[in-house]
């Protein structure tokens, strides 16, 4: 019997629910546990299975998560709730001895600012236990670094430039909304864009590097450079890289909303006084922005997320490949009731949990997907929602 404790009933949580009850050969039984029990009952309730329960947790609290283990004995953890309590889990996995899936790095709730050196330095002791834990496994960081895997393994002798493209080509209807949780989303995108080239990282402006790429389906949008966290791990597991950059597509209706947000302090993660209280300005915004969990329903247009490689084939010639998924909104909402950035994350989550639970991506110690083995992931997501396509010898439009 194989055992999953999904932490987190948010957008993302709701679909790798949804994908785990899908398919019970894999997923025996699934526990979703948050600080809010009655969110989790109410995805409980909307998949309808017989074998999903919930509980409560606080995933700030190693005692509540050690609790949370020791009573269901679960083979995984996937966590779906924040960075912020990414090692709080981590710390509650290696105490209960249960393994361990995230799909967003460790970033400190005080500095708005993540990289993987916290999360890798618990490789050790994952290893000395005998236990996996799978890093960055949603679809950007995620299926990217797969994307990336799969290229160097059956295309490339060396991948030299490496571009992600991220389009959200899809409208809600709203002025203004992100698409996951909006104080983490707020956070990634108002910092400084950072590339690496030649051994070196690149620091810029927020937003200040952009062009317009062509999306498969979609068309030209206008796509921005940000720092995004698995170029980190990317451009150690393939030194050969020389250049590595991300790109996110924004309408300028959103970027003048995020300045003026900016503008007036409310993306501050800095406690100001407010009647007596001390409250965070982001994440007051947060409590009166749009959920994203409640954006599917009239959500139109799809998403194209891939990998655009330049290198060396096999032979030593030079190659240009992309490789890309597209998802619809309304596929995405008639299946899950989730918009596509929910899908796209929740899916890749619950395929790594059944790469590992199926003892193909079973490795102790801290890694991040490029480092297992792509081909059954990639056959996983052609069934489950996320089919890819590649094109060889394209245009990448990137240099
Ligand atoms: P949400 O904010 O919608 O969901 C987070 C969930 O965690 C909510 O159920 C929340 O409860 C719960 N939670 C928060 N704090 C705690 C706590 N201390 N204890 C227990 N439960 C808690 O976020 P999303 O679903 O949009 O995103 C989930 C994760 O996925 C995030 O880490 C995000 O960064 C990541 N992500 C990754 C992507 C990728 O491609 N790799 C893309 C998109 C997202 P409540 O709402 O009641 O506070």
């Amino acid at each position: 019997m194989k055992k999953v404790v999904i932490i987190g009933a948010g957008g993302v949580g709701t679909v790798a629910a949804w994908k785990c009850a899908q398919n019970p050969e894999v997923f025996n039984e699934i526990v979703i546990a948050s600080h809010n029990q009655k969110k989790c009952d109410a995805v409980a309730k909307s998949i309808g299975k017989d074998n999903i329960s919930t509980d409560y947790v606080d995933a700030d609290d190693v005692n509540s998560l050690v609790q949370l283990l020791k009573k269901h004995k679960p083979d995984m953890v996937m966590n779906l709730a924040l960075p912020y309590q990414d090692l709080t889990i981590m710390d509650a996995c290696l105490e209960c001895g249960v393994n361990y899936l995230d799909t967003a790095n460790y970033e400190p709730r005080d500095v708005a600012h993540f990289e993987y050196s916290w999360q890798w330095a618990y490789r050790d002791r994952f290893e000395k236990a005998g236990l996996t834990a799978i890093l960055g496994c949603g679809f950007d960081p995620g299926v990217s670094g797969v994307y990336t895997a799969y290229a160097a393994k059956h295309h490339f002798s060396e991948i030299e430039n490496l571009d992600i493209v991220d389009c959200n080509a899809g409208n809600h209807g709203k002025a203004f909304a992100t698409n996951f949780n909006p104080e983490i989303n707020i956070r990634e995108i108002t910092q400084k864009g950072r590339y690496y080239q030649d051994g070196k990282w690149i620091v810029t402006e927020p937003q200040e590097i952009h062009k317009t790429l062509n999306y498969p389906n979609i068309g030209p949008r206008e796509s921005y450079l940000l720092y995004h966290e698995e170029l980190e791990s990317l451009v150690q597991n393939y030194p050969s890289i020389k250049r590595a950059r991300f790109w996110m597509t924004f309408g300028q209706e959103y970027l003048t909303h995020l300045r003026v947000i900016q503008d007036i302090g409310m993306a501050s993660i800095e406690p100001v006084l407010y009647e007596g209280h001390e409250i965070v300005p982001l994440q007051f915004l947060k409590a009166v922005l749009p959920n994203p969990k409640e954006l599917g329903k009239n959500y139109h247009g799809e998403t194209s997320i891939g990998c655009r490689i330049s290198g060396k084939d096999k032979q030593g010639k030079p190659l240009t490949y992309y490789i890309y998924n597209n998802c619809s909104h309304e596929a995405a909402f008639k299946e899950t009731g989730m918009q596509a950035v929910s899908y796209t994350t929740g899916v890749p989550a619950m395929t790594g949990a059944m790469m590992f639970l199926k003892g193909l991506w079973v490795k102790p110690g801290v890694h991040n997907v490029e480092e297992f083995d792509p081909d059954p992931f990639l056959d996983v997501l052609n069934h489950q929602g996320l089919p890819w396509h590649e094109i060889f010898n394209c245009n990448l439009e990137v240099d």
